[in-house]
C-alpha cells in the first residue's frame, strides 16, 4: 500500500477527496490543518499560538508541524499507508517529510495536484460549510454541493460551520503562500516521477474518478 499526497490551493477540494479516499481504501485521512484546528482549541500556549497563526493565514512554525505529523504518522492505523492533506507546504518540509518516511521504513507514492482556477477558489472559499459532526463539506454557492436544509447536514443531521479562515483576507494571504512556498514542490516531485496533475474545476464524482483511475493502477 503506498502513501498519497495532495497539493492544491486552499479550497480545491483536497479534503473532499482525501474523505472519499479514506473510505474506499480503508486509508486514514491525515490534515495537518485539522491537527491544528483540535490543537488551536486547547487552553495552552501551543493552543493559543496555532489559533492566532491560523487566524492570519500564515504557517505554523515547521518544528511545531513536524513534531504533531510525526505522532499521528507513528500510530498504528498508518502502518499500510495514509492520505496526507495539506502537508508538506513548502520544500523544507518536503526534505523533513523524506526524513521522516525514512524513519517509519515508508515510501512516498503518490503525489495528487488538484489544478483549479483561482475564481472558482474564491467562490468556494466563501461558500464552504463543514459539517462540525461527521466533517461532510458543502458548498452553499453551488447547486450540487448546497446542503437540502440550510446549515444542516445531509448526512447526520449536524450543524454547519465555516470556518474561522474562510474569508478572502485570509483566503488571499493563504494562495499567496500556496503559489510562493508550495507550487515549488510540483517540480520537486515530477522529478521524482510521482506527481498526478488531475483538473479540480469538475464534480466531486468525476474528480473522485480520475484519481481512482490513478491509484488502481499501482494498489
Ligand atoms: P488547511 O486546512 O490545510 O487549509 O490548513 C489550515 C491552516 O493550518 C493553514 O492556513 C496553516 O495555518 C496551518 N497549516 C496546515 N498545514 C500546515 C503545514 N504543513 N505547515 C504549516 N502550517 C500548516
Amino acid at each position: 500500500m503506498k502513501n498519497i499526497i495532495f497539493i492544491a490551493p486552499p479550497a480545491a477540494g483536497k479534503g473532499t477527496q482525501s474523505a472519499i479516499i479514506e473510505n474506499k481504501y480503508n486509508l486514514p485521512h491525515i490534515s495537518t490543518g485539522d491537527i491544528f484546528r483540535e490543537e488551536s482549541k486547547k487552553d495552552t500556549e501551543l493552543g493559543r499560538y496555532i489559533a492566532e497563526v491560523l487566524s492570519n493565514g500564515g504557517l505554523v512554525k515547521d518544528e511545531i508541524t513536524y513534531d504533531l505529523l510525526t505522532k499521528r504518522l507513528s500510530c498504528e492505523d498508518c502502518k499500510n499507508g495514509y492520505v496526507l492533506d495539506g502537508f508538506p507546504r513548502n520544500i523544507e518540509q518536503a526534505y523533513k517529510y523524506d526524513e521522516i518516511l525514512k524513519k517509519l521504513h515508508q515510501e512516498l507514492g503518490y503525489v495528487i495536484m488538484l489544478d483549479i482556477p483561482l475564481d472558482t477558489l474564491e467562490k468556494r472559499i466563501t461558500g464552504r460549510r463543514i459539517c462540525k459532526d461527521c466533517g461532510t463539506v458543502y458548498n452553499i454557492n453551488s447547486n450540487l454541493e448546497k446542503p437540502t436544509v440550510e446549515s444542516i447536514c445531509d448526512k447526520c443531521n449536524g450543524r454547519l460551520y465555516q470556518r474561522n479562515d474562510d474569508n478572502i483576507t485570509s483566503f488571499k494571504q493563504r494562495y499567496n503562500l500556496y503559489i510562493e512556498k508550495t507550487k515549488p514542490l510540483l517540480d520537486y516531485y515530477k522529478e521524482k516521477g510521482i506527481l498526478y496533475v488531475i483538473n479540480g474545476d469538475d464534480t466531486v464524482t468525476n474528480i473522485a474518478k480520475k484519481i481512482d483511475e490513478v491509484l488502481k493502477e499501482g494498489m
